[in-house]
């Protein structure tokens, strides 16, 4: 056990596979620790790439925050990172979202207003693989989750959902009332399965409130340099490919395909800066205090870029050599996806600010400064 930021975390925080709470790492003492008046917003996953950036942005807006993640995919570095850049501090639990019994001590010792729920495993192809663990984690622990929160009194749900739930038959750019769930692996369908589950939470319960963000391809860091994506082995994704090659950490970037029906035959996304898509969380937590039923609402750019208008972008904004080659398709790919970002500017009142230039230079500055992640 270790104190950090005057609370108590429970748990060594290493590495260990998404099970539940074990007693070691149960937050037991913590009910002792608490009793704050104010309403908190509770941060599930907050350790990770998206909640950590919408961890600084909530403390920048004055709001108070109580984070749990259980390291599945995150760092307790990371944490310290957001309390040193916003210079606050706040409760973090080490709890699976899984664990009804660990999430009822929480809602026990915090008055907590509203969820922004980021907690779930995101990789698409371990998914194919692993489709029982993508269900349980992240539809079981949002079932469990949304249970406790009815239970404390608290019905308000920020939900991290994705372009994903669109599949493969929409044309782009996207809006919210085309038709999901034509999705292609479990990650996906897990999504579209939350999003569906929450609708009928709201229609069962007028009180509750359910906002469900459609992310496009976040990228991009902090601009200090100190938080990012950090991902385990080799990445996946396009943007933490690049700038592993940049580095030098991998020799060259396999571009999926050039022939699809694009500008130039590679793929083309929405991507958005990590800190765009965290304000797009505080003006939906300002919406759900005020509305009821559960909305949906993209928040991209609604630009698309493709895999070599990234590729030149990143080395021009920072100057190094991105080598590449061009490779077969990838499997599950579509050609184009991009979003229609006008509801979330209409309703929400929120736009991306951020543009390519500045996604490639602040996610430059993450790598070339934590060449090893929060491993350094
Ligand atoms: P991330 O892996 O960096 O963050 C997720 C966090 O949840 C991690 O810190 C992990 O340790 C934690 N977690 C996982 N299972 C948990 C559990 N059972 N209990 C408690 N904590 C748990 O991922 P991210 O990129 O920050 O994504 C956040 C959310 O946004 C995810 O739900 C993801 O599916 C969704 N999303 C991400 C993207 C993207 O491109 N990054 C796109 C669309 C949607
Ligand atoms: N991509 C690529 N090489 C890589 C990783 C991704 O060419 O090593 C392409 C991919 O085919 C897609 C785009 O980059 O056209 C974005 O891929 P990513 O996995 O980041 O996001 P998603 O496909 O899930 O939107």
């Amino acid at each position: 056990m270790t104190e950090i930021f005057g609370i108590m975390i429970v748990g060594s925080g290493r590495k260990r596979p998404p099970a539940g709470l074990t007693t070691e790492n149960h937050p037991t003492h913590m009910l002792a620790l608490k009793e704050e008046s104010r309403m908190s917003i509770l941060v599930t996953g907050g350790c990770g790439y998206i909640g950590s950036h919408t961890c600084i942005e909530l403390l920048k807006a004055g709001r108070d925050i109580v984070v749990i993640d259980n390291y599945y995919n995150a760092k307790p570095e990371a944490l310290r990172r957001v309390k040193e850049l916003a210079g606050k501090d706040f409760p973090f639990y080490e709890c699976d979202i899984r664990d009804e019994e660990g999430l009822r001590r929480v809602f026990a010792a915090h008055d907590i207003e509203a969820v922004i729920h980021f907690a779930g495993l995101k990789a698409v192809g371990e998914s194919v693989s692993k489709p029982l663990e993508y269900y349980d984690n992240n539809v079981g622990g949002t079932v469990t989750l949304c249970r406790v929160m009815a239970e404390a009194g608290c019905k308000r749900i920020v939900f991290s959902s994705s372009a994903t739930v669109y599949g493969m038959n929409n044309p782009s750019p996207l809006k919210e009332d085309m038709p999901t769930g034509a999705v292609t692996n479990p990650y996906g369908r897990t999504k579209y399965i939350i999003e569906e589950i929450l609708k009928d939470v709201c229609v069962s319960d007028p009180a509750w409130t359910a906002v469900l963000l459609r992310y496009f391809n976040p990228i991009g860091a902090h601009e200090s340099g100190r938080i990012g994506e950090d991902p385990n082995g080799i990445p996946n994704n396009l943007m933490p490919y690049i700038s592993q090659v940049a580095i030098g950490k991998l020799p060259q970037l396999a571009i999926h395909g050039d022939d699809y029906d694009t500008h130039d035959g590679t793929g083309v996304r929405d991507y958005i800066h990590v800190v765009d898509l965290a304000d797009g969380h505080l003006k939906a937590v300002d919406y759900a205090m005020t509305h009821t039923g559960a909305e949906a609402f993209n928040l991209g750019t609604g630009r698309g870029y493709s895999v070599l208008d990234l590729v030149k972008a990143f080395e021009s904004a920072n100057g190094v050599p991105v080598p590449h080659v061009i490779g077969p398709r990838r499997a599950g790919d579509i050609a184009t996806c991009y979003s229609d970002p006008s509801k979330a500017e209409r309703v929400l009142g929120w736009k991306a600010k951020r543009g390519v230039e500045d996604m490639c230079r602040d996610s430059w500055r993450w790598q070339s400064q934590n060449p090893k992640g929060y491993d350094e």
